[in-house]
């Protein structure tokens, strides 16, 4: 899928409304639009990278910056505690191809 074809390219471009919660220079972050806890917050690079393999793969810095992200919505929303999921691949539920983070946070999560 090209950026131009892309939902989360287009809310970070600013041409699909969406509720910020974090950003930086590289980084967005948005509250999912079918939260699954209190808090649920999406973390995407600006750049577009299909899954966490290709980011790993392509710009490591940038996942281990989303989780220090992921860190600070968590000590803001909650006492720090937070659950960090990469759906990667059709059948593990990936639904959107530009990698994305989800935090569940807010509230104590069911195991
Ligand atoms: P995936 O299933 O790919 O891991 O996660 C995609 C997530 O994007 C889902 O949790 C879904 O609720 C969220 N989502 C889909 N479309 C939109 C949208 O237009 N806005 C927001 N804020 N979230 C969306
Ligand atoms: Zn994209």
């Amino acid at each position: 899928m090209s950026d131009k074809d892309c939902l989360f390219c287009k809310i970070i471009a600013g041409e699909i409304p969406s509720e910020k919660v974090y950003e930086d220079d590289a980084t967005y972050a948005f509250k999912d639009i079918n939260p699954k806890a209190k808090v649920h917050v999406l973390i995407v690079p600006r750049k577009h990278y299909a899954n966490v393999a290709e980011l790993a793969k392509e710009d490591p810095a940038q996942l281990a910056h989303m989780a220090e992200v992921a860190q600070k919505i968590a000590d803001q929303e909650f006492h720090g505690a937070f659950r960090l999921i990469f759906n990667t691949g059709i059948d593990a539920g990936q639904t959107v191809f530009h990698v994305h983070a989800h935090v569940l946070t807010g509230e104590k999560l069911d195991e």
